[in-house]
């Protein structure tokens, strides 16, 4: 019996995608490298942005014809579109076997094998997706208990559950044993890790068990949230030599009143300060955010102030999005979708222009000194890797996936850097 996963959205998706997949196997299934091969057919979904929703609309438009070809096929829907919309996902597509919210694989599992009371207990927690490369995902925390206006994570995902530190060590060792060098620990606040744990270990703590994990050169984590980033967690990062100084910290506004209105949690002035502890921790870390153009009531000053919070911290990339409202937030409860599109379109421009050439200048700064990479892959016969700030970067000499190699920096670009790993160099 064959499976196929079709997967869109966020890392947590991607991870949940992979651990259904592992389970898949792991009962004997085998994968197919398409969906018309397949005996099964799980589409995972995203409603954070309505293209995301649009997507999975069009892959159920050709799963029904597959369908009609091949009755006996098996189709799941899961992740974020499963919950508030289900009623009309049933109605509109009545084929689907089994509709699922993230992380119920049992449902998608019954329907291949029936009833398992086996799967139980230990199955999930000893289920890991064997790792297509050096680095991989670990979700050390699900859910969020935040609720800002626009966002229906905390409706899909459930409230923050955090994963034991002795469960995430053994996943990791696991990959460890696979080759893995580099593992991110995710959630959708990560820094909430531990909170709802009996002894209230923190990230920091969780990092520094993870950084005992014998072969594991490099630990990330994603994404930060604010208020959650404590001075002890800034510590732990800053002291231990195998977490990368490297901080998905979304903003989201640079307007007080907006922040206000999404109910983020902080002031800019609070989100500002949270910056300088962390550089005064560490000076040269990696920054990136989140932006979102267009919210309900933004005008152009509320916008001029986000544009000036991007000038004053020159964030090392600024990911923009223009406003949509997603059905069963607070926002699109409560809040008229008051920008117009071509208001949006044009103010999600002004921040791509200004991070682009922010980004250039930030990376600029790199040529001439020489970086240490972890080789992650070779995409058209040129190896890749990150520098431990998170800057992408491609090496104009072999190298092998999965070695830390010292780079030196020759050239910069607005997205990515490139440069001659030192060994290659001394052979000139
Ligand atoms: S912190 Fe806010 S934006 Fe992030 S997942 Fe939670 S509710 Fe959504």
């Amino acid at each position: 019996m064959r499976y196929y996963i079709w997967t869109v959205g966020c890392q947590m998706n991607k991870a949940d995608s992979e651990k259904l997949a592992a389970g898949f196997q792991r009962l004997g299934l085998r994968p197919a490298d398409r969906m018309e091969r397949a005996d099964i057919v799980v589409l995972n979904t995203c409603s954070v942005r309505q293209h995301a929703e649009d997507r999975a609309y069009s892959k159920l438009g050709r799963v029904r014809l597959l369908k009609r070809q091949r009755p006996d096929l098996k189709v799941a829907v899961m992740g974020c579109m499963v919950g508030l919309k289900t009623d009309d996902l049933r109605r509109r597509f009545p084929f689907v076997d089994v509709f699922a919210r993230p992380q119920q694989f049992e449902p998608i599992i019954e329907l291949v094998q029936g009833p398992a009371e086996d799967l139980g207990g230990e199955f999930w927690p000893t289920t890991f997706a064997i790792p297509e490369g050096p680095t991989a995902y670990v979700p050390v925390i699900h859910g969020c208990n935040k609720f800002c206006t626009y966002c229906i994570v905390p409706y899909r995902r459930g409230r923050e559950r955090s994963r034991p530190i002795a469960d995430v060590v053994r996943e990791v060792e696991f990959l460890a044993s696979h080759g893995v060098r580099e593992v991110t620990l995710l959630g959708q606040t990560v820094e909430a890790y531990g909170h709802d744990l009996p002894d209230q270990p923190d990230l920091g703590d969780l990092m520094r068990a993870v950084s005992e994990v014998e072969g594991i050169a490099r630990i990330r984590f994603l994404t930060s949230y604010p208020k959650d980033m404590t001075r002890r967690i800034l510590e732990a990062v800053a002291e231990l030599p195998k977490v990368m100084e490297c901080f998905s910290l979304p903003v989201q506004s640079g307007s007080d009143r907006i922040l206000e209105s999404m109910r983020r949690g902080y002031t800019r002035a609070e989100y500002l300060a949270k910056i300088r502890e962390l550089r005064e921790l560490m000076p040269e870390a990696g920054i990136t955010t989140d932006v979102i153009v267009g919210y309900p009531g933004e005008t152009e000053e509320d916008f001029q102030q986000t544009l000036e919070l991007l000038e004053e911290v020159r964030f090392d990339k600024v990911h923009v999005a223009a406003y949509s409202p997603r059905p069963g937030t607070i926002a699109w409860r409560k809040l008229p979708d008051d920008v117009p599109a071509d208001v949006k379109a044009e103010r999600l421009h002004r921040v791509e222009e200004l991070e682009a050439r922010i980004s250039l200048e930030l990376n600029e700064r790199y040529v001439g000194t020489v970086q240490e990479i972890l080789v992650e892959g070779v995409r058209g016969g040129q190896p890749f890797g990150r520098t431990r700030t998170g800057k992408l970067v491609h090496l104009d000499a072999p190298a092998r996936v999965g070695d830390l190699v010292d780079v030196r920096i020759e050239h910069a670009g607005p997205f990515a850097l490139r440069g001659v790993p030192v060994d290659a160099l001394a052979l000139v």
